[in-house]
């Protein structure tokens, strides 16, 4: 595997949330990470099916275009009862014609879950798929998860995305009512993030 050794990294996303989570956790190791965004960069269009392929499409983007390692992030909800979906497509559940609207996406995924009167718990699960990539074509990838289970109404303003309707396996608040580091400390991402920097950061 190939180790980390530069002073500088892309954040090849434009969601602000992922964004500043991304940067949180890569804080202690001096990185400095430069979001995508600020170098201009376009987001490419996530043609694959599976989390991995669309963090490597994002990834090698960015770091073909900046000429620097860059690091993606392709991540979404898996809802047992609707046999993984919304998955690769969870940020396209939240799309109208003004922009993403996760409210309304939670909505929608609730009422699926109504529609086939899905017996609660609800179980889900957050994936993410963390992939490094260099401008010469390598790239590593790591994955994370976290279960847990849907809840209606939605709780909380913290997070970003489907956080308030998602409550973690053994937990009382859902990552939109949790701290934001207790979050950092259990999450799909975090769990990914710690076979990334295993991997690629402490060596
Ligand atoms: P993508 O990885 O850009 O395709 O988008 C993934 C979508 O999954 C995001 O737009 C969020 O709606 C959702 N998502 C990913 N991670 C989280 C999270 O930590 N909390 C809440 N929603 C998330």
């Amino acid at each position: 595997m190939r180790g980390f050794d530069g002073d500088e990294l892309v954040i090849a996303s434009h969601n602000k949330g992922k964004i500043a989570e991304i940067g949180a956790l890569l804080a202690p190791f001096g990185v400095r990470v430069v979001p995508a965004g600020a170098l201009g960069l376009d987001e490419p269009a996530e043609t694959e099916n599976t989390f991995a392929g669309n963090a490597r499409i994002k990834a090698h983007a960015a770091a073909t275009a900046s000429g620097l390692p860059a690091l993606s992030d392709d991540s979404g909800l898996s809802v047992e009862a609707l046999d993984g979906a919304p998955g690769v497509y969870t940020a396209d559940w939240a799309e109208t014609p003004t922009g993403r609207d996760f409210r309304m996406a939670m909505g929608k995924v609730w009422q699926r879950c109504e529609e086939i009167n899905a017996p609660e718990p609800r179980m889900a699960r957050f994936h993410c798929v963390l992939c490094l990539a260099w401008p010469d074509g390598h790239d590593e990838l790591f994955e994370g998860r976290v279960e847990g289970r849907l809840v209606w109404p939605i709780r909380g303003e913290q997070g970003f995305g489907f956080d308030p309707m998602f409550q973690p396996v053994g937990e009382s608040e859902t990552f939109g009512e949790m701290d934001p580091a207790r979050k950092h400390a259990m999450s799909h991402r975090a769990d990914a993030f710690a076979r990334l920097v295993a991997g690629c950061f402490e060596r």
